[in-house]
């Protein structure tokens, strides 16, 4: 059996190997590093396969939240409605602006923001809402953009984890997340569904005024060559980046089935064990399972961590510590949060391998494995 790993991109780099080094080798030939055709191109096949009229591409998924809340003109002390289960770079950017995190629960079902909790928690000042499509499933959307509209509130889709998944409204209509709100904000970090050979990210929106502000503000605020009009940043994708995303891109579905198979697989494998939840599918939604996360029950998660370590299956939390318990926003005198749900969750939550190139030995040697150390 091929030794496991959490994410085994050599093996799905090895299946694509002579188209990428090809492409790879083109933009060395054109010397057009930066922002050069290969970055429009790819921008182009992305924005037809997200049906969004924007793909803006920057350096990464948390330049492109900074951005996105750059474009919007968010204001210190604004406040921006967040869930406090996530990756620390959402919630990160918000306290660089010098913006107020406003953090609440996430439903523990889907592990996604909780619309009731974002209802409870508005005030004069909020400004924004935040929600992170997590481990791949979309949130609630229908529920947050009415939310949103009803107290004239911004949305920005945190899609990093959630390229290619689809959400159903309850008219029918089926969107991709990231192109709901009015920014989507994606990463393509290498482990990501989408993922380049180093850093990469991009924002969408279907905004003609709000893609105009987040060119300029990605580029140093200019509007023409040396004329800055607005602060921005220096945040762009690499030509060699698009190249390889480009060709990613096509095999983009694809990849996402083969995530959403084994976790169908490992998810009937389970059902019978009364110490693991399986992940929740909500009806008519696409998910693409960035990560496969199981709710342990009454078990020791350390200790199952190192019985699997020692048969060789890694195993990870994501995430053992929520971000209103982060020291890093100590200095903002946030008030204190109760979030037991959030806090619950984090005690308990565990996730397995998931990646596009596991096989049936190595599925099968995982599930005996966990269901022998969960007896
Ligand atoms: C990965 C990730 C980010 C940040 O993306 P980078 O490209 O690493 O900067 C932001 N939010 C979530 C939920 C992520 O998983």
């Amino acid at each position: 059996m091929i030794p496991i790993q959490m994410v085994d991109l050599k093996k799905q780099y090895a299946k694509i190997k002579n188209e990428v080094d090809l492409a790879v080798e083109a933009v060395m030939e054109s010397s057009s590093f930066i922002n050069g055709k290969a970055v429009s191109d790819f921008s182009n096949h992305l924005s037809a396969y997200l049906n969004v009229k924007h793909v803006i591409p920057c350096a990464n998924g948390t330049d492109a939240l900074q951005i996105a809340m750059m474009a919007l003109g968010l204001e210190p002390g604004d406040e921006i409605i967040t869930p406090s289960f996530t990756y620390i770079a959402t919630t990160e950017v918000i306290a660089l602006l010098r913006l107020k995190p406003v953090f609440v629960e996430v439903d523990p079902k889907t592990f996604c923001i909780d619309p009731d909790a974002i209802l409870k928690s508005i005030t004069p000042k909020t400004k924004a809402i935040v929600p992170v499509h997590l481990f791949g499933q979309s949130s609630e959307m229908e529920t947050i953009l009415k939310i949103a509209k009803e107290h004239n509130l911004y949305v920005i889709e945190d899609n990093a984890q959630a390229i290619g998944a689809d959400y159903t409204f309850s008219n029918g209509v089926t969107k991709k997340t990231g192109t709901m709100g009015d920014i989507g904000c994606t990463s393509f970090f290498p482990s990501k569904n989408l993922g380049c050979f180093g850093d990469g990210g991009a924002l969408f929106t279907n905004s003609d005024e709000l893609a105009e502000k987040i060119r300029m503000i990605a580029n140093h605020g200019q509007s023409r060559r040396y004329y800055h009009d607005v602060v921005g940043c220096n945040s762009r994708l690499d030509s060699i980046q698009a190249a390889i995303l480009d060709i990613k891109l096509k095999h983009l579905d694809e990849y996402n089935d083969a995530r959403f198979n084994a976790a169908e697989y490992y998810t009937s494998a389970f059902a019978d064990n009364p110490r693991i939840k399986t992940p929740f599918i909500s009806t008519g939604n696409k998910h693409v399972f960035h990560q496969y996360t199981l709710i342990l029950d009454g078990i020791d998660r350390n200790q199952l961590i190192e019985n699997l370590a020692s048969v060789q299956v890694p195993a990870m939390i994501y995430y053992p510590v929520p971000a209103h318990r982060q020291k890093m926003f100590s200095f903002l005198n946030l008030p204190q949060v109760d979030l037991p749900e959030t806090d619950w969750l984090t005690e308990r939550v565990f996730s397995l391998p998931m990646h596009t190139e596991l096989d049936q030995a190595q599925l099968n040697y995982i599930i005996e494995k966990v269901n022998y150390f969960t007896n």
